[in-house]
């Protein structure tokens, strides 16, 4: 799969304005989110869209928090955004609040309404809604629309000062009641809210909206391309409106299309009430399309770079397919996680002809797809051995290759055995197999000329580490869990976590840190999670090993 593509309609427009010398050929760009919740990988599409537009033309980008809703905004939210763009490799060049424009704003609005460009209306918010008509219907005018100035100076101070109830007041733009566009119909600037605000605390109790705040920001900090999401399209006219009567810095905004992945939710609301209601253990939990959530997971901020990029960025709302998500981080799990052997549902198998307290260490490389095979490490071989109970198989049909009675098999970086018997406990559940080793098959020196077409991975019973292992699936049993019928929640698949309680390890993996990948040979690709206690390792399966993406795109790799 290729990533090479041309510039995208974006840096087309940013390389024009560099090439006609706009704002002195500067770029600036912004990543606005609002604290009110975790980045989630819709975000990160947008960021790596604005901090690489910048990245590529020279520029800069600020982060902002566009925190102008006191009630659902948290510091906690602020630290955590922060944390997932440094990790996913950006850094901004300056760190700015809407809230830290308040006076501004506040200034902005008394020059509107001095020159007659903003009134107070003391209608209720049904009776705004009722004047608003529809979108083939014109409104109406408020009764309180053509207020002097004056009046309305007073009124709004007041309102500042918190003289007035919630609800009772708000500060609106006198546009058009008549406009076909209807956010351009007299749009609501400031509204009284009696709340306190995570950095201003109670000194203010007007908050102005966000098509109060946003433009005038961008304005403020002179962001030259203010990129944004498509829903934001209809608003264009009236950022527009409001930096051409507040004659100040002309930012200008563009769309694009955001990403959809699907079965996934990707709204923080949404994302906030799995978590309220404990349908997952926390915004970072690894079925959680959250940036802390797929870290946690295992991915890796290449991976999700590089996803944003495959996606690529387009003008029309499409989804896409989660598995190719699974494809990036397969493909640079790949590169870098070390291979290990662990077994997930062990059976014993003894070696009968294998001296008993023997103990022989066996070399195994890191990872043969790396330019040092990633080095090597031992691992201990012994007499009992785990292996994978669905390795054996008491009546093996012909196209089986792995262990069975009479069946001879590999055992990676070791011997080849030969199955003799198994035994049975009175539930008729196998409970140890035992086997023959051949001692001139040894992996690397093999003498024996024998030919199998099965390897299996074991694990030493005396050595073994027993560890938990999370194994994770789609969150959503349907492709769109927030169209479908009924709840979003409804959709939940329940068999989104499975957690092995006892497998059994190599001994290298008994002391790894948080965040530690590696490759479960034959099994998929893990993580140890930060749960991990002395002792006690657990591991998340990141991606298992079969590739879907790649058989949807015809691709073999
Ligand atoms: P949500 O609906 O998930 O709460 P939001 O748009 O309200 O998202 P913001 O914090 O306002 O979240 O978003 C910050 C920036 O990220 C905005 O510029 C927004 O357009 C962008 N963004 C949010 N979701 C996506 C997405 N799915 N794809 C691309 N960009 C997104
Ligand atoms: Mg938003």
């Amino acid at each position: 799969m290729s990533t090479e593509k041309g510039p995208n309609f974006l840096e087309e427009i940013v390389a024009e304005d560099v090439k006609s010398g706009k704002h002195g050929g500067r770029v600036l760009t912004r990543f606005p989110p609002e604290p009110n919740g975790y980045l989630h990988i819709g975000h990160s599409k947008s960021i790596c869209l604005n901090f690489g537009l910048a990245e590529q033309f020279n520029g800069k980008t600020n982060l902002r928090f566009d925190d102008t809703n006191p009630e659902t905004e948290e510091t906690e939210y602020v630290e955590s955004i922060k944390e997932d763009i440094r990790w996913l490799g950006f850094e901004w060049a300056n760190e700015f609040y809407a809230s830290d424009y308040f006076p501004q704003l506040y200034d902005f609005a008394v020059s509107l309404i001095k020159k007659g460009l903003a009134y107070v209306d003391d209608s209720s918010a049904d009776e705004i809604a009722s004047m608003k008509g529809t979108p083939t219907e014109p409104g109406r005018n408020s009764p309180f629309r053509d207020r002097s100035i004056d009046e309305n100076l007073n009124l709004f101070d007041r309102m500042r000062k918190g003289e007035f109830e919630e609800g009772s007041r708000v500060l609106r733009a006198k546009i058009d009641m008549a406009s076909p566009n209807m956010h351009m119909r007299d749009p609501i600037m400031y509204r009284i809210k009696h709340a306190h605000h995570h950095r201003t605390g109670d000194k203010w109790c007007i908050y102005p909206m966000y098509d109060f705040a946003h433009g005038q920001s961008d304005s403020i900090e002179k962001i030259t391309h203010s990129v944004c999401t498509l829903e934001f399209e209809v608003h264009r006219p009236l950022y527009e409106w409001f930096i051409e009567k507040l004659e100040i810095f002309p930012s200008k905004q563009y769309e694009f299309a955001r990403l959809n992945l699907n079965y996934t939710v990707m709204s923080k609301r949404k994302l906030l009430q799995l978590v309220n209601e404990k349908h997952v253990s926390g915004w970072d939990d690894p079925r959680m399309p959250t940036i802390s959530g797929l870290r946690r997971r295992g991915y890796t901020p290449a991976s999700i770079r590089n996803f944003a990029e495959r996606v690529g960025v387009a003008r029309r709302e499409n989804i896409i397919d989660v598995g190719l998500l699974e494809f990036c981080i397969r493909e640079d799990l790949n590169k870098i996680a070390l291979r290990r052997m662990v077994v997930l549902d062990p059976l014993k198998l003894v070696i009968t002809n294998y001296p008993e307290g023997k103990t022989e260490m066996l070399p195994a490389e890191n990872n043969p797809e790396a330019e040092d095979k990633g080095g090597e490490r031992e691992i201990p071989f012994s007499r009992e051995l785990w292996i994978e109970r669905e390795d054996f198989m008491e009546n093996p049909g012909k196209k089986y290759f792995r262990l069975g009675p009479g069946l001879k098999v590999r055992l990676k970086h070791a011997y080849i055995i030969s199955c003799d018997s198994f035994e049975k406990d009175e539930h008729g559940k196998v409970t140890q197999v035992n086997c023959t080793y051949i001692p001139e098959s040894k992996s690397g020196h093999d003498t024996s000329g024998i030919n199998v077409k099965g390897t299996m991975h074991w694990v030493s019973i005396p050595q073994a580490v027993p560890c938990e292992v999370r194994l994770y699936d789609r969150l959503f049993r349907v492709e769109d869990p927030a169209s479908a019928e009924g709840d979003f929640k409804d959709h939940l698949n329940p068999e989104n976590l499975t957690v092995v309680k006892q497998a059994m390890a190599e001994p290298s993996l008994l002391n790894t840190s948080a965040g530690d990948k590696f490759q479960f040979i034959r099994k998929g690709y893990f993580c140890t999670d930060k749960d991990s206690s002395e002792g006690k390792p657990v591991f998340n399966r990141t991606v298992t090993l079969k590739d879907t993406w790649a058989k949807i795109a015809g691709k073999d790799s």
